[in-house]
This record gives structure tokens, C-alpha cells and sequence, in this order.
């Protein structure tokens, strides 16, 4: 089939591209046979050339024409006829749904004319409002005319008949509004509102195209790493109505409760209402289950729609639907979006109830989603001042200063406050608010308004629908009915879970999540749901997970937390505190006695580190790092020594030892400290400094085999270059291994290998593995050093320009830079596993635990990634659904 346009009866969900998200899951119900209002999809494709040539494509037009004469057959009604008028709506729908941030018109097709035909069938007053709707939406979507013009005139007319609501309006009044409305379609767009249905149809259309390149469509997709390139489909659909008294409406639901993941159905209905009423949260919706009490036949069809969807799609889908004079119809389907403790618990009870395997309940959940869930929450045993409950519509704790328009929120939030922005609404426009703060709160609207969708999708806590707040952007305060008044700039706390709303700050304590895996009984759906898919991940996974760990505390934790192992203990971190002054000391050191000093009294410290580390780590492997200080982090600052020496000379207080001390600092000073005396090379320049450490790992593990442990220690040489270093490192550790092994009369196993962190060693990677048991890649270094980045610096400089301007998408040392960074690791893991078949490969830099570059590490072929003992959730998770998802690719 070639062509720009597709009936809904010619497609089904494989073709999300070409018909869009909502088009391919309007066209796959249709194929199940669920009432859908017919129509028609024209497609991205369309869109595109559009979007490329700035005209419509040749023949969309006609082809328009030939679908829109087959609907018209279907309904048995003619679009603008002024007897029985076929009233259709226009609405976009990409790719990847981008809720609220594109166009939508509705009603095309009434006019002078066929507004008489509509009130024959639906009533005069019906008739009006849909058309008073259809001039207002087109005005503002597609001639550009400010929303507020409409809402303004519209306010006035229901001050002078005194009424608060649009029902206390008159039909006189409508009609009155519908000319009012005309003539201010004339006054700005300076053309009148069109009366040919199908230049409605046409302008409607282009509209939602152009819709496509709006700032806030842009900037969301920037946000959701969705492609300029994609274009929207666009739906054309009989109209049918909700808004037609009592016996009809419109509502929203999920298969799912989308916030919890319990299992029943959850939504939103209001009664004599659009779906646009709904979602917009400008009335409030009774619950679902109150449809039963409402329509009993159209509930239970609506129940057994939706579990049909739910088998077919094998997921939660969520669903908008209209009753039109007791007449069910399904407007849109889709998979639906949830919060993480939903995405676990939906993903384990499908696959208890057999919908699902368990491999793709794993692929189902993301280390994203398992991280958010091991966020803090509020201390239910601390006292708190409730202002007001609204409903919990995405879960989470927040804690933030009061602000009332979204641009505040940036202001506020960029100078470095917390914020939680509260409005009466939200819409589109303050999404870039939404994401500045750390929670929203609403009085109006339900758990499918604008703001609990958003804030859901960024996983950001939201409330909504606290009625009780009464925000006045006058006086720039919030009044709580009954209660006091917040000022913007007052801190509240919000618990998105439960809906509470509390006076100042509240103290939060861990996840459920976290106790669970500190060994805590706790007894959370979500909790076993995390406890079962991460089991069978573990199943699953090829590498393993070992942590970043550096006190015995740690190691205990990352035990705890899953680690089969330590890749990283980096040693300097037991140098800082009160030790510091010995790396001083012995950096500072004049000659060999004070070095040695400096020396003998590390050793001892070392080696209770290391004895406590590999006793809690008994029978795994502990990546013990000789000491890589950045020796600008150890040394006294250079500027503040002098200031202070030169001082105390004026004062007469100079003594030869400052003096001293700073000669020596000035002497070690270096203008690029990251690319100076450190790893390796401090171990080359400074005599005794590797082989006490050497000695200390040693002498802990003899410590720990003579009463009966199980030590597994791997000394692992930073920063290295060349080969050379690396064979003079070797050197002396074999030295102190032969020394120690000859003291206590029994061998030390442990191997020996290094940090791949300069680009040099992972070129010469060959030559490095002829000296090395395993490389672990510091993808830290290795970033800062292959881009010349300062790893320090970089973030606060010229990065965000570079986010800002699309050079680059994320930071390279958050999501690894697979194609610059990748390839210095693939050519180090060939190259190596060459000289070395058996060489044992992982990595220990940030990205350890980041699941974008845990795929990629997947497919490196590397042993294990090392993280912080609180990533080792994720990267348990992660390592697995790479797996899963390559072997789906293959
Ligand atoms: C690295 O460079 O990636 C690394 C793990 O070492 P550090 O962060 O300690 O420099
Ligand atoms: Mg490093």
C-alpha cells in the first residue's frame, strides 16, 4: 500500500512509525473488534515532506478526500451537512506519546449552517457549546489567536448572567458566545472563522503538523531523547460525544492502578463531559467504579474491553473512552505509562498470572526505575503538620520552598532553592516549571490530570487535586481552606504516595527498598516484586557485580547489596581525615628517615584497613588500588601556605619549619595535578611507598589465612602508561611477596593487574597484558583524558552550552561515550585477551553503574562491572536485561 493516508481498518500496532502511537493502537483495536469511532491516519510520512517543503505533498489532498467520502459512507452522514452534520476531530500522535504538547482540534465541521443540523439531533444547547468549542480551539491552534481572548469573553458573559459555571449559561447565551467568538476570530486573525468544512479540515490538519516544531514540543523531546526527524501522524476521527447530557461522558483508565501497580481497574469519569474536561483537570471526575451506579451496560462493557486489551497487549494499558447517549466508544489505547513501584509490581504479577515470562518481566523494569526506588522517604515516626490531603498521584518524597508560576521555579531553582511549584492546573507550558521542581502540587485535577501524567513520566512525586488550596497569584500566596496561608517562598513537603501535604520540612528515612536489601524484614508488595525479578536476573546475567568500596562498612553493605566481589578499594580514601598529614608527610619528605617515618607509621593503618575489608569480603575477590592521590587534594594549598607564612613573618612569628613545609609545597606544585604525580608514577618517584603497601595487603591476607579465612586479594596498579611501569610495579611486589612468604612460611595467593585509564594503555594494551592477571578500566580518567576534559572542571565551564546546543546529549562521564571512549575499550579487551586469553577484564569508573553503559559492557565482552554499593541493584538488573535484549536482537 503506498499513499499518504491509511483507514484505521488497514493498519495495526507494528506501525507506530508510519501511523504514530495512537494511530497504530486505534487501527489494533479495531482489529479486535472493540467499538471504535471510524476514521482515518495520515501518516509521519506526510508530516515530514510537509515539514521539509513547507507545502503539503503532492496528492494528501486528494487523497484526503477519497478516505474522508469513505467515512462519510460508514456513518451515512457528509461532513458540514446542514441536516445531520458528520462532525470529525483532528489529532496528532508521534511516535512516542509527548502528552499535551501538540495540537488537537475538535468539532471540525460545524458552521453557520450545520450547527442547526447538529441541534436537531443533539439539542440546541448541545449544538451551540460544540460550536462555541470548535471556533475557540480552531482560533488558537490553527489562526494563532491567544487561548485567553476566548477564555476572557467567556468569563465576562458568565459575570453578567451571574453564573459560575458554563451549564448556568443559556442557550441564548451560547449563541450570543458563538457570535462574540466570531468576531474576535475576525478582529485578530483578520479573517473570518471558515465556513467551508473541508478548509477546516485542511487548515486543521496542517496545523497539527506545524505543531511539531512548537518550543514546548521541542523542548520535551530534547528532555526525552525523542528525534527532530520524526514528524507526527495525524488522526481524523468521527466525532462522538460526551457532552450530550447525562446518559453520556468521557473518562480514562488503566487496566492497572498505574500509581501502585496493584492489580483492579482504576480511572476517572465525568459525566456530560469531553475527554479534553477530564485530563485538563478543570472539573473534578468521580471515581471509575462510580460508572457501575451510572451506566451499568456500558461499565461492563467498558471492563471487558479492557481486559481484552490487557491480554492482547500483555501489559497495562491505559484508555480513553466516551459514553455517547449509552453508547461505549474507545478513543485511544495504549501501553500505559507507570511509576516504578508500579513497573515492578505489574511486571511480577504478570508473570505470576502466566501472561508474561520472567525474562520479560526483567525486560520490563530498568535500573532507572529500581534506582528511584531506593530514594529516601518521609520518617512516619516523626510528628508532622498536615495541611491538606489531595490525591498522591506520583509517589515519592519532596521537600521545597512554595512557588507559583513555572518561571519562578526555574529562577528560584537555578539559584540553587528547592522548590514545589503549586497551581490551581497545569498545562503544557509549565512542563519547563515541572522539571525545575522537585514536586508538584495542584488543587485541581485527578490522578490522569496533565500534571500527575507528567510528573509520573519524570518520575518526579506529585499531588493534585488538593482542593482545600485556593492559590492566589495576586497576592502571591496560598490560602488552605480552614488553615493557614502559605507564602510563596514557605517550605512544604509533599508525599506524592499518600497525597499528604505537611507544613515545613519533613525528615525522610530510607526506601523500602534499601531495608529490604539491608537485611531488614519488610513486608512490600514492591519490595517482593524488586526481591523475585532481581533473582532471576541474577540468573541471567553473564557479568558479574562487584563494588566500589572503601571501608569495611561499605564492603559489608555492597555484600549485602549483592557484590560477588570489590573492584575498587581505593586506597588514598584511607588517607583522608586526620591521616592526610602522613601523605604529606611523606610526599614532603627531605630525605630518606622521614620518608621511612612517614612509611612505618601507614603500615599498621594499612593493614587493619585491609585485614577488616577482607574478612568481611571472605572468599571474593578485594581490587586493592595502590594509592593514587591527586596530590592537590593532599598537599596544603600553595596561595593559602604562602599568605599564611608571609603573614606570620610580618608578625614575627615566621619559623623555619613553615618555611620549610612551604619550600617543599612550592617544589611539588604542579599546573595540571590530574595529569601529574599520581598513580603509578607517585609509586615510581617516592622509594618504599608501593612496597609498604604491598607489604600491608600481603601481611593482612597472611593474617587471614592463619585463621582460616578465605582472602582473595588483587593489587591493581593505577594511572599506567607503558609497560615499563608496570614491569618495575611487578618487581617489587614479587620482592615483597617472596619476603613475606618466607616470614610466615606459606605463599600469599593474589594476582596482579592494572588500571586501563590512559588512552596509551589501552593502544598498547598487547604489550600491557604480557605484565597484567586483569585490566579494570577507569572510565574516569579514560573519559577526561580521551576528550581532554577536566573531569573537575568540565561540568561547571562550557558543558551546558554544549548540552544546550545538541553537541552533546548527556555528559560522557554520566552514559560512557561508546564510540570514542567504547573503542579504546574494545581495542584493549582484543588486544589483550590476544597476549592473554585468560585476562581478566571489568571496569571501575562511574559508569560501572550506569545501565546505558552497562549494555555496552555487555557487548565488550568484559567479567564484571564495579559500582557504589548502592548502583549494585541496578547494575545486577541492568547486566541482566543487556542480556535479554541482545539476545532478542539476535
Ligand atoms: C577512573 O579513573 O575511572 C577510576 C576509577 O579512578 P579514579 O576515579 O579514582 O581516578
Ligand atoms: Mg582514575
Amino acid at each position: 500500500m503506498t499513499g499518504f493516508v491509511r483507514d484505521f481498518a488497514e493498519g495495526d500496532r507494528s506501525q507506530a512509525d508510519l501511523l504514530g502511537g495512537k494511530g497504530a493502537n486505534l487501527a489494533e483495536m479495531c482489529r479486535l473488534g472493540l467499538p471504535v469511532p471510524p476514521g482515518f491516519t495520515i501518516t509521519t510520512e506526510a508530516c515530514r515532506a510537509y515539514l521539509r517543503d513547507g507545502v503539503v505533498p503532492d496528492g494528501l489532498d486528494t487523497e484526503v478526500g477519497e478516505h474522508l467520502a469513505r467515512l462519510e459512507r460508514q456513518m451515512d452522514r457528509r461532513l458540514g451537512d446542514p441536516s445531520d452534520p458528520l462532525l470529525v476531530s483532528v489529532r496528532s500522535g508521534s511516535k512516542f506519546s509527548m502528552p499535551g504538547m501538540m495540537e488537537t482540534v475538535l468539532d471540525v465541521g460545524l458552521n453557520d449552517d450545520s450547527v442547526n443540523g447538529l441541534a436537531r439531533h443533539g439539542g440546541e444547547r448541545f449544538a451551540l457549546d460544540s460550536y462555541r468549542r470548535l471556533i475557540q480551539m480552531f482560533g488558537s491552534t490553527v489562526l494563532g489567536i491567544e487561548p485567553k481572548v476566548f477564555a476572557t469573553a467567556l468569563a465576562e458573559l458568565k459575570d453578567d448572567r451571574s453564573s459560575v459555571d458554563d451549564a448556568g449559561l443559556a442557550v441564548d447565551d451560547l449563541r450570543e458566545l458563538v457570535s462574540t467568538y466570531q468576531g474576535l476570530v475576525l478582529q485578530h486573525a483578520g479573517r473570518g472563522f471558515p465556513q467551508d468544512p473541508r478548509e477546516q479540515l485542511d487548515l486543521a490538519v496542517r496545523a497539527v503538523f506545524d505543531s511539531w516544531h512548537t518550543p514546548r514540543a521541542t523542548f520535551y523531546r530534547q528532555r526525552e531523547h525523542i528525534s527532530e526527524d520524526l514528524g507526527t501522524a495525524v488522526n481524523v476521527q468521527a466525532m462522538v460525544f460526551g457532552n450530550r447530557g447525562a446518559s453520556s461522558g468521557s473518562g480514562v483508565a488503566f487496566t492497572r492502578d498505574p500509581a501502585t501497580g496493584a492489580s483492579g481497574v482504576y480511572g476517572d469519569y465525568l459525566q456530560h463531559a469531553q475527554g479534553e474536561d477530564v485530563v485538563s483537570g478543570i472539573r473534578n471526575t468521580v471515581p471509575l467504579s462510580d460508572l457501575i451506579e451510572l451506566d451499568k451496560p456500558s461499565y461492563e462493557e467498558l471492563l471487558r474491553n479492557m481486559a481484552a486489551l490487557e491480554r492482547h497487549y500483555r501489559d497495562m494499558c491505559d484508555i480513553e473512552f466516551t459514553i455517547e447517549a449509552g453508547k461505549l466508544w474507545m478513543l485511544q489505547t495504549r501501553v500505559g505509562k507507570r511509576t516504578p513501584e508500579a513497573a515492578f509490581r505489574i511486571a511480577h504479577a504478570m508473570a505470576g498470572e502466566g501472561l508474561v515470562d520472567l525474562d520479560e518481566a526483567v525486560l520490563r523494569v530498568t535500573g532507572a526505575q529500581l534506582a528511584r526506588l531506593m530514594f529516601p522517604r518521609f520518617d512516619d515516626a516523626v510528628a508532622k503538620q498536615s495541611l491538606t490531603v489531595g490525591i498522591g498521584a506520583s509517589p515519592g518524597a519532596a521537600v521545597g520552598r512554595v512557588v507559583l508560576d513555572a518561571g519562578t521555579a526555574v529562577t528560584w531553582s537555578e539559584r540553587g532553592e528547592d522548590v514545589i511549584l503549586v497551581r490551581e492546573e497545569t498545562n503544557p507550558d509549565d512542563l519547563q516549571g515541572m522539571v525545575a521542581a522537585c514536586g508538584t502540587l495542584t488543587s485541581r485535577g485527578g490522578k490522569t490530570s496533565h500534571a500527575a501524567v507528567v510528573a509520573r513520566g519524570m518520575g518526579r512525586p506529585c499531588v493534585c487535586g488538593a482542593e482545600a488550596l485556593l492559590v492566589d497569584l495576586v497576592q502571591r500566596q496560598v490560602q488552605v481552606r480552614g488553615g493557614p496561608v502559605l507564602h510563596e517562598g514557605d517550605v512544604v513537603s509533599l508525599d506524592g504516595t499518600t497525597g499528604e501535604v505537611y507544613a515545613g520540612a519533613v525528615p525522610v528515612v530510607d526506601s523500602a527498598v534499601v531495608r529490604y536489601f539491608d537485611g531488614k524484614a519488610v513486608e512490600d508488595p514492591v519490595v517482593d516484586a524488586v526481591a523475585a525479578l532481581l533473582t532471576h536476573a541474577d540468573g541471567v546475567r553473564r557479568m558479574e557485580v562487584h563494588a566500589n568500596a572503601d571501608t569495611p562498612e561499605d564492603a559489608a553493605r555492597a555484600r549485602r547489596f549483592g557484590a560477588q566481589g570489590i573492584g575498587l578499594c581505593r586506597t588514598e580514601h584511607m588517607f583522608l581525615g586526620p591521616r592526610r598529614v602522613l601523605v604529606e608527610r611523606l610526599v614532603l619528605a627531605t630525605n630518606d628517615s622521614e620518608r621511612d617515618a612517614a612509611l612505618a607509621e601507614m603500615l599498621p593503618l594499612q593493614r587493619e584497613d585491609f585485614t577488616r575489608i577482607l574478612a568481611e569480603m571472605d572468599g571474593l575477590p578485594v581490587t586493592i588500588r595502590l594509592i593514587d592521590p591527586p596530590l592537590h587534594e593532599f598537599l596544603p594549598d600553595l596561595t593559602q601556605l604562602s599568605v599564611e607564612v608571609a603573614l606570620d613573618d610580618e608578625q614575627g612569628r615566621g619559623n623555619p619549619t613553615r618555611h620549610r613545609l612551604l619550600a617543599a609545597v612550592r617544589a611539588a606544585h604542579e599546573q595540571n595535578p590530574m595529569l601529574g604525580l599520581r598513580g603509578v608514577r607517585l609509586g615510581l618517584v617516592i622509594p618504599g611507598l608501593v612496597a609498604m603497601q604491598a607489604r600491608a595487603i600481603l601481611e593482612a591476607a597472611a593474617d587471614r589465612l592463619a585463621v582460616g579465612g578465605d582472602p582473595r586479594p588483587e593489587i591493581m596498579v593505577p594511572l599506567v602508561s607503558t609497560v615499563g611501569e608496570l614491569a618495575r610495579m611487578r618487581q617489587v611486589l614479587a620482592g615483597v611477596a617472596e619476603e613475606v612468604e618466607s616470614r610466615r612460611g606459606f605463599a600469599v595467593p593474589h594476582r596482579v593487574g592494572t588500571m586501563i585509564e590512559v588512552p596509551r594503555a589501552a593502544l598498547t594494551a598487547d604489550q600491557i597484558a604480557s605484565e597484567a592477571d586483569f585490566f579494570s578500566f577507569g572510565t574516569n580518567d579514560l573519559t577526561q583524558m580521551t576528550w581532554g576534559f577536566s573531569r573537575d572542571d568540565v561540568e561547571a565551564a562550557f558543558f551546558p552550552a554544549y548540552l544546550a546546543e545538541g553537541v552533546l546529549a548527556v555528559s560522557p562521564f554520566e552514559s560512557l561515550d561508546t564510540e570514542g571512549v567504547g573503542s579504546l575499550i574494545t581495542t584493549a579487551v582484543a588486544k589483550g585477551r590476544q597476549v592473554r586469553p585468560n585476562l581478566a577484564l571489568g571496569v571501575c569508573g562511574e559508569h560501572g553503574g550506569d545501565p546505558d553503559s552497562i549494555q555496552f559492557f555487555e557487548s565488550a565482552g568484559l567479567d564484571y562491572v564495579s559500582c557504589s554499593p548502592f548502583r549494585l541493584p541496578v547494575a545486577r538488573l541492568e547486566a541482566a536485561r543487556a542480556v535479554l535484549r541482545g539476545d532478542a536482537r539476535r
